[in-house]
């Protein structure tokens, strides 16, 4: 079966693993035990993946937290600068088609005296610039807003935002779990005070990421959300996951290694699979922008084709559909219907997310199933009529 959900997850490149294994048995200390030689050697380790993964954004070291994933650093991000900030101000700005740790967590804080402006977006899912400035007010104390977006791939102008950000005194959190490693990220370049990142959807292992807390220009205070043994200087208690830390640096290191080819490798990849399914396949329209997108991602409706039952039908690829199966109704994607898709074209929705494993052959096998299990189930569709 070919892998076409990289949006969901990547699987580990085999050089991060590679990485790892030694953090499993061998050099297993913790990396907070200051008395020996085991634990000096996790602590360097961490410092090392603290390194890289700071390079990967532009970052300095110190300004890296380590958690569990991008969930983990949405929630301390957003929670840690209401709480901290609550004297300046107790209202955030975000956009209806982030993701749901930052949409959740948003709604969590409304419930908690946090008033929460959500944007809405165009047909591509785009913002208006003069939008989010109108929305700022003397008591904003956040701007929350993704980079790349996971379903459709819109690409935000954060450097615009950031920009806008920066000259209103605001503080602006960027959830990069889609394009760290896939697009050039600097978070001084983009006025970028917060970035949550995720191992793995860059090739590295699941339960792992990382917070950016800028320390200069403005230095951020965030409260914890752990509280026990005082690591991650405070911001984040508990004994730090080594391996998984080790491949997160691993991971960062190798993604900025090939940052440039591999986007470029990707969009070429993204272009022929539009280009094939559109030459064979009547009725196909584009979801998300036509230019400011991720690299590897195509969403697309399907005119008269059920997402979920194509999907379900393609048994030679894996890919994502528009709709998320939420017991037993199948409710349609909340950005899709941002951007505009009434239900019933959210449920004709399909989503390809092509990463570093795919290949121009993985590519044509996916335009010759999908091109002919569309033209089976439109035939269906008619032979029931
Ligand atoms: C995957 C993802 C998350 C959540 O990351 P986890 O590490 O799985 O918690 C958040 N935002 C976006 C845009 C994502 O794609």
């Amino acid at each position: 079966m070919i892998y076409l959900d990289n949006h969901a997850t990547t699987p580990v490149d085999p050089q991060v693993v590679a990485t790892m294994l030694p953090f499993f048995t061998e050099h297993f200390g913790n990396a907070a035990s200051r008395n020996h030689a085991f634990g000096w050697a996790a602590e360097q380790a961490v410092e090392t993946a603290r390194q890289q993964v700071g390079a990967l954004i532009g970052a300095s070291p110190k300004e890296i937290v380590f958690t569990s994933g991008a969930t983990e650093s949405i929630n301390l991000a957003l929670k840690g600068v209401a709480d901290m900030y609550g004297d300046k101000g107790r209202h955030m700005i975000t956009v209806n088609t982030e993701h749901k740790a930052t949409l959740d967590t948003a709604m969590v804080l409304a419930g908690n005296g946090m008033e929460v402006t959500v944007l809405g977006v165009d047909r591509f899912g785009s913002i208006d610039l003069d939008e989010l400035a109108a929305a700022i007010r003397p008591d904003t104390v956040l701007v929350s807003i993704m980079h790349g977006n996971n379903e459709i791939g819109t690409v935000h102008d954060v450097t615009a935002i950031g920009a806008l950000c920066k000259a209103k005194g605001v503080l602006f959190h960027v959830d990069a779990a889609q394009t760290a490693g896939k697009l050039p990220v600097d978070v001084n370049a983009m006025g970028i005070d917060l970035l949550s990142i995720s191992a793995h959807k860059l090739y590295g292992p699941k339960g792992v990421g990382a917070l950016f807390v800028r320390r200069k220009a403005p230095r951020v205070r965030l409260s914890s959300q752990m509280h026990g043994g005082g690591q991650e200087r405070g911001m984040r208690a508990g004994t730090l996951n080594v391996p998984a830390i080790v491949g997160l640096g691993a991971a960062c290191a190798i993604s900025q290694a090939h940052l440039q080819s591999e986007s470029a490798r990707l969009t070429a990849l993204r272009d022929r699979l539009f280009a094939g399914l559109n030459e064979r396949i009547v009725g196909v329209t584009l979801n998300g922008h036509p230019t400011a997108r991720l690299p590897g991602n195509l969403n697309i409706s399907l005119e008269a084709v059920e997402g979920e039952s194509l999907m379900l039908s393609l048994k030679a690829i894996a890919v994502s559909s528009g709709s998320a199966c939420t017991s037993a109704t199948l409710e349609p994607s909340h950005v899709l219907t941002a951007i505009g898709l009434s239900p019933e074209a959210a449920h004709t929705s399909i989503r390809f997310g092509i990463g570093r494993f795919n290949t121009e052959a993985d590519i044509d096998t996916a335009i010759q199933v999908v091109s002919e299990q569309v033209g089976r189930l439109r035939q269906c569709a008619v032979a029931l009529a």
